[in-house]
């Protein structure tokens, strides 16, 4: 597989200009036509596997993918960059302190494929972040930064419990998609979704079966445990009779719709993981295609929107968000320059490449001031995350809000007025 999708690439450089490591860097193998090249070497003997040049590389990408959608051949990047990276993992494995083994373990295959255990992880984190010990809990578990990273976690988390919501005269029935990080530092943006869906004439359901997504673990190379968490989702929703699976997190979205490729050896998981992945939609997708409630009220303030690489370069989402927004009375769009270009959040890169994810967030945080919004909007909470992170280490007042979020204000707002001075 790896050949053929090697031997796509022309070496037009087409993709040079919309990759955001080698926009900071200016260097070809920080590119993807260099990183292509690198693993052709890789594959030919060449280069060693885990030489550093090749694993450094590897881990710089952030797999945004903005290089898929600007490539003429079709060159399906995304599926080399994971490969590549499940085959490193593969061979460093053995070699992994035992400590530092189990804790990703425990991390990748139980934390996030529990909603107990990531509710659990969540308040003690919850209560260090109350304490303002979280920095000293990170550093005795050797885990650096990571709570500097964490979200904020909010007071309630949202439950997947088989609620129903149902709404007169619906046109169809949603499943919502609850995720692992989403269900306990963005309830508010799940229970802004719920009201949305209503608004579009669909009853929602939440059955408790669910779970990730495993984008986290494709990521980190580790497909059997990505499998593992998207058989329970698909047949979750199998069950549920729901007509559309519909995600808030673009990052889920992007991997739950590409569930097909998942199951290669495997027919009859494969032919269903299609049969699902034909219904996952996008919130923002779902919202535009319905008639919405008329009765929306106005929001006078700026907004810009940030893209998430996996709504615009992997799910190709981008007119959609746009749209919507536009339908809001005394909202003003303003388009940033590089709204594409990756935040530098990219699932855990933050963690695993935090000089080149400061960058780019810088990047972004100089593009979103330029506009003078007073709301950032966009689809995804790793995105939301780091650009709420910046704003605030620049000193900016601006808010960060899922786009949902964004149109259940409007909506709240039927009657009155929201403004927002910079
Ligand atoms: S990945 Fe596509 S755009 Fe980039 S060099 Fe290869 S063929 Fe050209
Ligand atoms: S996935 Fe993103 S970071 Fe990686 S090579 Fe492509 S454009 Fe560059």
């Amino acid at each position: 597989m790896i050949e053929e999708l090697v031997n796509a690439c022309v070496r037009c450089g087409l993709c040079l200009p919309s990759c955001p490591t080698y926009l900071e860097t200016l260097t070809e193998t920080s590119g993807p036509r260099g990183r292509i090249s690198l693993i052709a070497d890789v594959e030919s003997g060449r280069l060693d596997l885990l030489s550093p040049g090749f694993t450094e590389q590897m881990s710089q990408c952030l797999d945004c993918r903005a290089c898929e959608a600007a490539c003429p051949s079709g060159v399906r990047y995304g599926r080399l960059v994971e490969e590549m990276r499940a085959r490193i993992e593969r061979a460093r494995a053995h070699t992994r302190p035992p400590m530092r083994r189990r804790l990703r373990e425990l991390l990748l295959r139980r934390l996030f494929a529990s909603g107990r255990l990531m509710r659990g992880a969540a308040t003690v984190l919850r209560a260090a972040q109350r304490t303002r010990t979280q920095n000293l809990g990170a550093a005795l578990l050797g885990l650096g930064d990571v709570a500097a990273l964490a979200p904020e976690i909010p007071d309630r988390f949202f439950v997947a419990n088989d609620q129903r919501h149902a709404v007169a005269g619906a046109a169809g029935t949603a499943f919502l998609h609850v995720g692992c990080v989403m269900s306990v530092a963005f309830a508010r943006v799940h229970e802004a979704s719920i009201r949305m869906l209503n608004r579009a004439r669909l009853n929602v359901v939440v059955p408790r079966d669910q779970g990730c997504c495993g984008a986290i673990a494709i990521h980190a190379g580790e497909p059997s445990i990505s499998r593992a968490l998207m058989q329970r989702n698909i047949a979750a929703f199998e069950r549920s009779g729901a007509d559309v699976y519909v995600v808030n997190a673009a990052g889920c979205g992007a991997s739950l719709k590409e569930a097909g490729h998942l199951f290669p050896d495997d027919p009859a998981w494969s032919e269903r993981a299609q049969r699902f992945a034909s219904r996952v939609r996008d919130i923002t997708e779902v919202l535009d295609a319905m008639e919405l409630d008329p009765q929306i009220g106005r929001i006078d303030a700026v907004a810009t929107y940030q893209e998430p690489c996996h709504l615009v370069h992997a799910q190709r989402v981008s007119a959609a968000p746009r749209r919507l927004l536009a339908q809001i009375p005394g909202l003003e769009l303003r388009e940033m320059n590089e709204s594409a270009v990756c935040c530098g959040s990219a699932g855990i890169y933050n963690v695993t490449e935090p000089v080149m994810a400061k960058r780019l967030q810088e990047r972004k945080i100089a593009n979103t001031a330029a506009t003078g919004a007073t709301i950032v909007v966009t689809a995804n909470p790793g995105c939301a995350l780091q650009v709420q992170a910046g704003l605030r280490a620049a000193g900016s007042l601006a808010t960060v809000k899922h786009i949902v979020e964004v149109l259940d204000d409007a909506y709240a707002n039927y009657g009155t007025t929201i403004h927002r001075q910079p």
